[in-house]
This record gives C-alpha cells, sequence and structure tokens, in this order.
C-alpha cells in the first residue's frame, strides 16, 4: 500500500460528531468516489469505527481506523489525527471521553455568549442538529444559526459569532498535544497534525508544533486536505521534508452542502514524499 498515487482518504466526519451522513452513507460515497484506502476521523470519539469498518469490508473497501482528537496548544486549537490504531485500547477510548468531558457545559457558555447578542434558544437548537449529543460542536451552533436565516452558510456564522473574540466563542481546555500524541501511539496508532495551515501560529510557534510533535512520538502531517489551498500544499510538503515526516491525504468531508472538498476528490500528494499509508496495514 505504499503507491503514492493511491486514492487515500484519511480524515473525514460523520453524524456522530459535526458530519451529516451515517457511517455507512459515507463508507458508499467513498467506494462511489473511488476511494482506495478510507477512515472515518470523527472528533474526539470512536462510536462510529466499527460501522465504518464493516460497511467498507461490505463494499471491498479498505479501511483503518481514525480519530481527530482536539488539542490545545499555546492557547489555540490544533487538530491532530489517529490512523490505525486499536479500537479498543482502553486507555485511548478514556483519554477521548475526558477530552469531550467539558463539551455540554461549552455550549451552554455558546448559547448563553449568544443570548447577550439577542439570538436565544440556541443551546436547544444546536442539540437538535448533533447525531450524538456528548459531541456537541461550533458546526451544530453554526447549521442551527443557518436554518434560523441568521446568516447564509455556516461559515459566516463561524467568521461572526463562533470565532475568538466573538460573542458565541468560549474558550476550552482540550486534552495536551503529549497527550494526544502518546494515546495514539500507545493504542498501536500513527499520529498525524491535520491541516497545518489551519492554525494562527507563528513561525516559532510552528516550529515548536512540528518539534514537540516529533518529540512526543508523531509521525506524520496532513499535506493535501480539503483545508488546504494548492499553495498551502506545496509549503507543508516542504515542512514534512525538513521535519522527516510522514504525509497525510484526506478531505475531511463534513457534509454534501458544507464542505470544499468530496471524499476522494482531492489532487495525489507532491512528489518525494513518504505517504502515512506505507505504515498501515
Ligand atoms: P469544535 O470542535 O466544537 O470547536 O468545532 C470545530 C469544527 O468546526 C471543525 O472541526 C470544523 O468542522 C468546524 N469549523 C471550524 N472553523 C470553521 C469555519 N471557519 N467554517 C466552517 N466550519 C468551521
Ligand atoms: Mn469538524
Ligand atoms: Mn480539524
Ligand atoms: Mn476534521
Amino acid at each position: 500500500m505504499t503507491a503514492a498515487v493511491l486514492n487515500a482518504d484519511l480524515h473525514c466526519h460523520s453524524s456522530l460528531s459535526d458530519g451529516t451522513l451515517e457511517p455507512e452513507a459515507l463508507a458508499a460515497r467513498a467506494a462511489a468516489n473511488g476511494v482506495e484506502l478510507w477512515s472515518l476521523t470523527d472528533h474526539d470519539v470512536l462510536d462510529g469505527q466499527r460501522r465504518a469498518r464493516d460497511a467498507a469490508a461490505a463494499l471491498g473497501l479498505r479501511y483503518v481506523t481514525g480519530v481527530e482528537i482536539s488539542v490545545s496548544f499555546v492557547g489555540t486549537t490544533v487538530h491532530i489525527v489517529g490512523l490505525g490504531f486499536d479500537v479498543d485500547n482502553q486507555a485511548l477510548a478514556a483519554g477521548l471521553t475526558a477530552t469531550r468531558g467539558g463539551r455540554h457545559e461549552r455550549a451552554l457558555g455558546m448559547a448563553q455568549g449568544l443570548a447577550q447578542v439577542g439570538i436565544r434558544d440556541t443551546f436547544e437548537g444546536a442539540l437538535r442538529y448533533a447525531g450524538n449529543p456528548d459531541l456537541i460542536a461550533r458546526t451544530h451552533f453554526a447549521r442551527h444559526l443557518v436554518d434560523r436565516g441568521i446568516c447564509s452558510d455556516t461559515h459566516e456564522v463561524f467568521r461572526k459569532y463562533l470565532v475568538p473574540g466573538k460573542p458565541g466563542y468560549v474558550p476550552h481546555q482540550w486534552a495536551s498535544l503529549g497527550q494526544a500524541v502518546r494515546w495514539i501511539r500507545e493504542a498501536g496508532g500513527v499520529g498525524v497534525i491535520a491541516h497545518p495551515a489551519r492554525y494562527k501560529l507563528t513561525p516559532n510557534e510552528e516550529y515548536a508544533l512540528f518539534s514537540e510533535f516529533k518529540a512526543h512520538g508523531g509521525l506524520g502531517v496532513e499535506v493535501v486536505t480539503g483545508s488546504h489551498t494548492a499553495a498551502e500544499a506545496v509549503r507543508y510538503a516542504d515542512t514534512a521534508r525538513e521535519f522527516e515526516l510522514l504525509a497525510s491525504r484526506g478531505s475531511d468531508f463534513h457534509s454534501p452542502e458544507e464542505s470544499r472538498a468530496d471524499l476522494g476528490s482531492l489532487p495525489p500528494l507532491p512528489a518525494g514524499l513518504t505517504p502515512v499509508w506505507s505504515m498501515l496495514a
């Protein structure tokens, strides 16, 4: 499975976190789009893993276990994708339970912040969008506000209400970088820095992220993702070479209506990189 041109899609979300499709529908969509190696990487939760694996097996689609862990790093939120771990590992499960633990309180705080600018009753509204009440996310608030006609799309909701400095933003303490990388590694998986271009880090902070990630045993970085432009893919291909990291590729697909990149639709990895799937069974 080392071919660099393999149509691998190792990042997407189901309705068990903040996607809109069930794992079975995602598997069918991945197969229809020509994906050859697939992973479902829901935020902080493994509830969809068996369903995804079984649905993929029924379609003859190769599957690797996945998760996207929320991490607090120098005051910002960073996402670490884990791939190819043992889904029954107890320490990973306990770590994820702790990481998602504060989401309910945080969502209440978000609703309070929105109420202060006159947008009431958003907790109940957002919860209706959450397929998994344990995993209420900003995305669910965004869909609810679009549904109410307050904004025309979810990106506008984030920009106006849900990012730092805006009324619906509540700072939150997620896992530490070291914890997330260790949970993945000790469960036999590969840790990958998700969509690095998305973080608002200074060059020094970004250097620290990559160095510390490696020191903790992290092995990969997303180079081609639905969250990167072509120029950003080129830039992080360089970073992957500089830090000797494996390169990953994933659409970060959430929904047919909202996502920029569909499953399996991204360009291949730039030349001269070692794909993360060379490490995955
Ligand atoms: P949370 O884990 O609750 O903080 O929600 C984070 C999720 O919000 C991400 O995984 C994305 O799916 C979504 N998100 C973050 N920023 C934006 C944005 N600017 N536009 C649309 N969705 C976003
Ligand atoms: Mn998401
Ligand atoms: Mn992410
Ligand atoms: Mn994601």
